[in-house]
């Protein structure tokens, strides 16, 4: 299932058959080396919450797994734009981070389960189970380990969490740091200077299919 460049397509983090979060994106490429994103500044996105309307991030995950019925959140995209690279098949994607003159500023290795495409007719997308753990990785290829704390707090709670195989993402993670210090594609300058078609206007609202259930 191929998407077209220019197509806007709905990409979300799911995880336990919920959805953690919504961010429409517009498909730069998708290509034999993978699928490349950009998600505009104005973009309409939806986020998990809990009963209270706060996030998973400002809470212990022992009180989250207590926090239910959860619900989705409306926002906006309000930061800088973001490229975002999902290699074929790899358990990892890597996000082009910019500044408000949209300079390029680092990447982010975001650990997840590879993407499962969708595609209803009128809306199609691609759904991701974060695995939490990340790598920033700056200029100059220096890299450090991102959430870390945050991983180790939640494979605490087996029966809640959505990762199960802790050492198969550290191993991804560290897969990752390989071609980083390598200078590797795409870690070697490739879209750091990326200039969307001016026409990619955000869409108003959420695009109509946003919520349908996880592909995973
Ligand atoms: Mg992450």
């Amino acid at each position: 299932m191929g998407f077209k460049p220019g197509q806007l397509i709905i990409h979300r983090n799911v995880h336990r058959g919920r959805i953690a979060w919504v961010r429409p994106a517009r498909v730069v490429a998708d290509d034999d080396r993978g699928l490349l994103v950009w998600v505009a500044r104005g973009t309409p996105v939806a986020g998990e919450v809990a009963a209270d309307g706060r996030g998973l991030r400002s809470m212990p995950f022992a009180e989250w797994i207590e926090q239910g019925p959860y619900r989705l959140a409306p926002g906006t995209w309000a930061g800088p734009p973001v490229l975002k690279f999902l290699p074929v098949g790899a358990s990892h994607s890597v996000w082009w981070f910019r500044d408000d003159e949209g300079r390029f500023v680092n990447w982010y290795v975001n650990l997840e389960e590879p993407g499962v495409r969708w595609d209803d007719g009128g809306a199609a997308g691609i759904d991701i189970v974060d695995q939490d753990l990340d790598i920033v990785v700056r200029p100059d290829l220096s890299w450090e380990w991102k959430d870390e704390g945050e991983f180790a707090e939640r494979l605490a709670h087996p029966d809640h969490y959505w990762v199960p195989d802790e050492a198969a993402v550290w191993a991804e993670g560290w897969r990752v740091v390989k071609q980083i210090e390598a200078g590797e594609f795409p870690f070697d300058g490739t879209w750091v200077d990326f200039t969307p078609d001016p026409a990619w206007d955000p869409p108003p609202v959420l695009p109509p299919g946003w919520d349908r259930p996880p592909a995973v």
